[in-house]
């Protein structure tokens, strides 16, 4: 089976493009999640109230009734609760009177057995009639890519589980060290020096990124609970696997080093590309790794800035989903 994703360059092709698609994949009447991070306050990389507005207007046009949705985060932010993501949203331009649709941030959550852990999946996605991915692309410090995955990965899971998946990636010494040093120089956030026989933790931070588990030669570091790739996956695919109808719609502009629950966030490591969109996130997402790669004429970009490489998740993912990890990519004039 064929994961075809389309490429467009500008806000125009963009726009055009989804009134044409969005009728194919969502009905009349249908109540339309839009899964947006609307951005940590200070943040100028994220996705734009403006744009946001153009792509919700084009579901209106379909006949749909769609909505802005996020979950609180799960760090000490003003969008720790769901009124104070609301109050910096509407600062941001997040409100119903700019966007021409409900801004609906949530906790509310059902429990989900998986293979690694249960996990709280964000309830409104998975009862409206369909979902719509729009997510920007950027790096992150413990996934390497922050894309379509992770907006459901992170994005689609109540606070308690995003802490959850963050803490399962976390480094337990299991025994055995040789003092290679291979997790101290594999460690983004320099967390990690040798001291004795063993490693010790806790220098810096720690975001759960799992490196030092996949890099030990000797398996003398576990993580916590499973790798944070595969956390993420999990729960993304348990998630995705609950909308009844989804489509996504990656941007690939202002694609700065760090993510949007930054306030600094940059600086910006790409140039400007267009947009991805897919029928579903895994397609979004590797079309979008292949485009970044041929823009910026980087292999792996993101694995050069935080060692660590997007497509671990974007691969477990898809092995989650029976599928691999590749999109065909058209480009739409
Ligand atoms: S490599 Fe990642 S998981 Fe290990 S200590 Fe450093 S930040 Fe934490
Ligand atoms: S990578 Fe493993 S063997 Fe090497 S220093 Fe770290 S814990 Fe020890």
């Amino acid at each position: 089976m064929n994961h075809e994703a389309m490429f467009l360059a500008d806000d125009d092709a963009l726009v055009a493009f989804l009134a044409r698609t969005f009728p194919g994949v969502f009905a009349p009447r249908d109540r339309i999640a839009v899964k947006l991070h609307m951005g940590e306050p200070g943040n100028p990389y994220a996705v734009d109230a403006a744009f946001a507005r153009r792509v919700v207007s084009c579901l209106a046009g379909c006949g749909c009734d769609p909505f802005l949705f996020d979950t609180p985060v799960i760090y000490a932010s003003p969008r720790g609760t769901a009124d104070g993501y609301l109050a910096s949203a509407a600062e941001r331009g997040f409100t119903k009177e700019e966007i021409g649709a409900p801004v609906v941030v949530s906790n509310r959550s059902l429990a989900v057995s998986g293979e690694t852990m249960t996990f709280r999946l964000a309830a409104d996605p998975i009862e409206a009639d369909g979902v719509l991915l729009l997510s920007h692309v950027k790096g992150h410090v413990a996934c390497g890519m922050g894309g379509a995955i992770k907006n459901v990965g992170m994005g689609c899971v109540a606070k308690e589980t995003k802490g959850a998946i963050h803490e399962g990636g976390e480094p337990v010494y299991a025994g055995g060290c040789t003092q290679c040093g291979a997790c101290v120089e594999r460690c983004p956030t320099g967390n990690i020096v040798l001291e004795g026989d063993r490693p010790r933790f806790g220098i810096t931070w720690c975001p759960g990124c799992s490196n030092c588990a996949i890099v030990c030669p000797e398996r003398a570091i576990r993580p916590r609970v499973a790798l944070f790739d595969e956390l993420l996956a999990e729960a993304a695919v348990l998630a995705a696997g609950r909308f009844k109808k989804a489509y996504a719609v990656n941007v690939l502009r202002r694609i700065s080093r760090l993510c949007d629950c930054v306030a600094d966030a940059g600086p910006i490591v790409a140039p400007d590309v267009g947009f991805v969109c897919a029928g579903d996130m895994i397609s979004a997402d590797a079309a979008s790794l292949d485009l970044l790669a041929r823009a910026s004429g980087r292999a792996d970009l993101f694995a050069e800035i935080h060692k660590h490489s997007p497509w671990e998740h974007v691969r477990a993912a898809a092995r989650m989903s029976g599928r691999d990890a590749t999109a065909v990519l058209r480009e739409i004039g």
